[in-house]
């Protein structure tokens, strides 16, 4: 067997670095990017199988590397035909993904980090805390892991959000580069229109992220009307406020028919009123967006509520009525505790004994 003494994983490493490997074992560079086709859209995970490279190249890789995707320890199914993955990493950290199929597309709910330290009130995974920041391989291995259990071929439609646990742009750099793998036209071929990175505001960020030159669509995780609510919701509010948020939205490039997402998930009686409809209608004003209400799942641990049906109603024909579209989406996998703001790996799984009396 070709693995059997590979110690790293090569999944995860990007054109660059493979054909910088390739020049280090005295191939040509473009081998690099062969073996780049193999992993990320041929998905081949036996090295034996890139038979565009020599025996003897396959047998000096298999010597060093392994092709390693986190491992499905679980995997939750819904009634309404979503599940919930909990996948567990090398060091035994365990992250958790949501696929959602549906007609012609799936939708694959990755996560980017281990917890979470934006501390979001009405958020499950905030309970867990940070526990570390995932690398590109893990992200990226999240969709490949999925990919590879339910079977999906490479005419799959796939639809990728960043909106699992963790604050993406808190891990930039690992989250880039797994989106570049996503989108190449030799990996995954993911358009940028298919990808959505979901954040709770981090200015710097979104400033950075305007700089690359592959990026995915934006959303940014809103929830409230004033300050002073958004703040007791999501402290990350005190740092970002939103004038200066909004500003960052404003001076964001959109690209020819891209609307950036706001994201706003509907508490009873904490930010649903008529007049937080208005406020939020004020905010946006001007700026290319489109809203998504997500009425709160409730849910044990978290004191908040789902508001009535007619009230969420209102909410969104306010908005409407103000020129901001607006979509109510119902959180799928709310049986099995994989919708908006669920997810969360028990805290006997995540953390170490050590840790289990925070
Ligand atoms: S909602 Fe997102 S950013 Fe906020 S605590 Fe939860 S995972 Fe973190």
């Amino acid at each position: 067997m070709l693995q059997a003494q590979a110690t790293a994983n090569l999944f995860g490493l990007n054109s660059e670095e493979l054909k910088q490997l390739a020049m280090e074992y005295g191939e040509p560079r473009y081998r690099g990017r062969q073996i780049f086709h193999d992993l990320y859209a041929r998905r081949q995970q036996n090295l034996e199988n890139l038979t565009n490279l020599s025996k003897s190249f396959r047998q000096q890789l298999a010597l060093r590397f392994a092709v390693i995707y986190p491992r499905v320890r679980e995997k939750l199914p819904s009634r309404d035909g979503s599940s919930r993955y909990l996948l567990e990493l090398s060091d035994g950290q365990v992250v958790e993904a949501v696929h959602m199929p549906e007609k012609s597309r799936v939708t694959l709910c990755i996560s980017s980090q281990a917890g979470c330290a934006v501390d979001c009130r009405f958020c499950f995974t905030a309970l867990m805390g940070l526990q570390r920041n995932l690398t590109a391989s893990e992200i990226l291995g999240q969709v490949y892991a999925i990919a590879q259990d339910q079977r999906m071929d490479s005419h799959t439609r796939l639809n990728i959000v960043l909106m699992g646990m963790g604050e993406p742009l808190l891990n930039f750099a690992p989250v880039m580069k797994a989106i570049r793998v996503l989108a190449d036209p030799d990996g995954m071929r993911i358009p940028w229109r298919r990808i959505t990175l979901s954040t709770s505001g981090i200015i710097p960020r979104i400033h950075d992220l305007a700089h690359e030159p592959v990026r995915p669509k934006l959303a940014i995780s809103l929830n409230a009307s004033t300050d002073e609510q958004r703040a007791a919701l999501m402290p990350v509010n005190r740092k970002y406020p939103l004038a200066e948020l909004l500003a960052a939205c404003r001076a964001y490039p959109l690209r020819p028919r891209e609307l950036l997402t706001f994201e706003y998930v509907l508490l009873d009686g904490v930010n649903d009123s008529g007049d937080d409809a208005l406020r939020v209608a004020k905010l946006l004003h001007g700026l290319r967006a489109k809203v998504n209400l997500i009425p709160y799942n409730s849910g044990s641990g978290l004191p908040f509520r789902t508001p009535p049906f007619p009230r969420i109603l209102e909410f969104q024909e306010i908005l409407s009525r103000k020129h901001v579209p607006a979509f109510i989406r119902i959180s799928r996998g709310q049986d099995i505790r994989a919708a908006c703001g669920q997810l969360i790996v028990e805290r006997t799984e995540a953390m170490a004994p050590e840790d289990q009396s925070h």
